[in-house]
């Protein structure tokens, strides 16, 4: 018996990890790409010599990458292991500082593929009057930079530790993968959520524990970095305060472009095609209104026995399957949901000066003189606010091969509305994007950047949408709320169309590269429940029977 097809729509970190465990699971897989090459998100600009990561930058949970390169073909793609094996997992007591700053990056099978290694501080988080807070998991730091700042927060913190330590127990390692297809695996649930204080806001969650507003930002801030809004979100994301503690923040040497083709190439070597500049309009439904192929836009047609979408949540439903398809998920439906914001993001290259010695690190939070108004502006107001915070990132201070002798290179990313705002950016785009640079050199984060820049582009929520098909231009697909959360969030396998799943950001669990490459071990496992494993033997592929 031959191997079952499956088309894959985009190559972004969830189309390649779901490639990667379906090949290995033994069927026969093709990631079909629009851009000219694999990343989506993560895809990689190489200008003047430079090369800009245009997306992720922040690895987390490295042995999520290690399990994707652990994987062999003839296989069950990984299902049945445990999602987190106690080698994994840090005795109760350990010194989680420690043990990052030793490197837990990867493991022998990711080494094989790419370096990564592991970043301190994690982030270096500016407040507004020029104070800093270098956040790093470490404990003794935390506390002395806390009493810095409040000492009266100190009792709080530990608070915190241990209630967010609880929340990243019960909703990251025992609920992470589950998957909330019907709404009584979600009911079962909410009573621990409650118990748990996680449904309140995060930033709710955390003013309860801070009076100063400067720790309520940094015990919060983190959700913009997967489209949530900290007012917003629910306080089970308190749960990244932990992940990020228990495992560390990583670095691909050669930037998170070297981590894509290295998925790239594992994914190939497993047997899989990676067809790119190859865009999808349409996903084929039969009578029986199964999804059974793919049309390209140039007219040629991909048959397949099933079909995954990576793409955007609302592209998909409402551009690439006809209406008289969606019962669960009308127009209506797709327009009622909440987007997460979009970004302008500049790219820039700038010279070193003679023994310079930049005042700044690998992960730079710079955060504006509002913090709640200026969120609300974002996301519910939906104005371009004369102030704004942002995302410095420096990979030439861990990485210099990314930029030429003598230079490094940068790119900040700035959190605006979406496209549902209305602004012409084509317009607002230059000036925004002269106010951002100034502000770096004159406020001395980069001091006479106007003058060194040697090369410089952005994006704006155009590029969102244009390039990326991202329904109004949203950077992290459906936004992370209450109500976009668990069941109510876009299920990985489709309610409308048989043999048709979803992948990716706007899918469960949510956005963010962990939890990307959790949604495509949570809709490999759907896959191999609907269509069984495809067992590989002698040359020849037979399907096993389906669980
Ligand atoms: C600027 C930025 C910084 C970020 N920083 C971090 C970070 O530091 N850490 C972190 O964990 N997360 C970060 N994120 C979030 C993270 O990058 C995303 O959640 C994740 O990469 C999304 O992966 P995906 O596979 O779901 O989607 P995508 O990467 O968007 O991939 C979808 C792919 O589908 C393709 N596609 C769409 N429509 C079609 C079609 N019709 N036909 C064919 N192909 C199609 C697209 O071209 C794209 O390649 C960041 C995101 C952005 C934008």
């Amino acid at each position: 018996m031959t191997a079952k097809r499956v088309v894959i729509i985009g190559a972004g970190f969830g189309g390649l990890s779901l490639g990667i465990r379906l090949q290995a699971a033994g069927f026969d897989t093709t990631i079909v790409e629009a851009l000219d090459k694999p990343g989506g998100r993560a895809y990689v600009r190489e200008q003047d010599g430079f090369v800009f990561d245009m997306g992720p930058t922040v690895l987390t949970v490295p042995h999520f990458i290690e399990e994707l390169f652990a994987l062999e073909r003839g296989g069950d793609g990984g299902l049945d292991a445990p999602d987190f094996p106690s080698h994994v997992l840090p005795p109760p007591d350990a010194e989680d500082a420690v043990r990052i700053r030793e490197g837990v990056s990867g493991g022998p099978a990711t080494s094989k593929y790419v370096t990564i290694r592991p970043i301190l501080p994690f982030y270096r988080i500016y407040f507004d009057d020029g104070t800093y807070f270098d956040y790093d998991g470490d404990p003794e730091s935390t506390r002395r930079q806390i009493e810095a700042i409040e000492p009266a927060d100190l009792e709080g913190y530990e608070r915190f530790h241990r209630d967010a330590r609880a929340i990243f127990e019960r909703g990251f390692l025992e609920l992470g993968y589950t998957y909330f297809g019907d709404p009584w695996t979600m009911l079962k649930v909410v009573p621990d959520l409650f118990k748990l204080d996680a449904v309140r806001s995060l930033f709710g969650f955390t003013s309860r524990y801070f009076k100063s507003d400067k720790l309520r930002q940094v015990f919060s801030f983190e959700t913009l970095l997967v489209g949530g809004n900290p007012l917003r979100v629910p306080a089970i994301y308190a749960m990244i305060h932990f992940v990020e503690k228990t495992w560390g923040i990583h670095f691909a040497m050669g930037g998170t472009g070297a981590l894509v083709q290295a998925f790239a190439r594992k994914f190939e070597e497993l047997g899989g095609t990676l067809r790119c500049n190859a865009s999808v309009d349409r996903i084929l439904v039969n009578d029986q209104r199964a999804a059974r192929g793919v049309r390209l836009a140039d007219g040629e047609t991909l048959e397949a026995d099933l079909v995954v979408s990576n793409a955007d949540y609302a592209t998909t439903y409402t551009k690439l399957v006809d209406r008289e398809h969606r019962r669960w998920n009308p127009d209506w439906k797709v327009r009622a949901m909440r987007y997460s914001m979009s970004l302008v993001v500049i790219y820039f290259g700038f010279r070193k000066t003679e023994g310079e010695n930049l005042d700044l690190q690998h992960h730079n939070i710079i955060l504006g003189p509002r913090y709640e108004g200026l969120l609300t502006d974002i996301f519910d107001r939906k104005v371009l606010a004369d102030d704004f915070s942002q995302y410095l990132h420096v990979p030439t201070l861990t990485d210099p091969s990314l930029a030429p002798e003598g230079h490094h290179a940068c790119y900040t990313l700035i959190p605006v509305p979406h496209k549902g705002a209305g602004i012409d950016w084509e317009e607002v785009g230059p000036r925004f994007v002269d106010k951002v640079l100034t502000m770096l050199d004159e406020e001395g984060y980069i001091p006479g950047l106007r003058e060194r820049i040697a090369t410089m582009s952005y994006i704006t929520p155009d590029y969102f949408e244009g390039s990326l098909q991202s329904w109004l231009g949203n950077a992290f697909g459906v936004e992370p709320r209450l109500e976009h959360s668990a069941f109510f969030r876009p299920h990985n396998r489709s309610e409308d169309i048989t043999d048709l799943y979803l992948v990716g950001a706007s899918a469960q669990p949510g956005a963010g590269t962990p939890s990307v490459m959790m949604s495509a071990k949570m809709t490999a496992r759907a896959i191999v429940a609907d269509h069984g494993v495809q067992s590989v033997a002698d040359g020849k592929t037979d399907e096993v029977a389906a669980k």
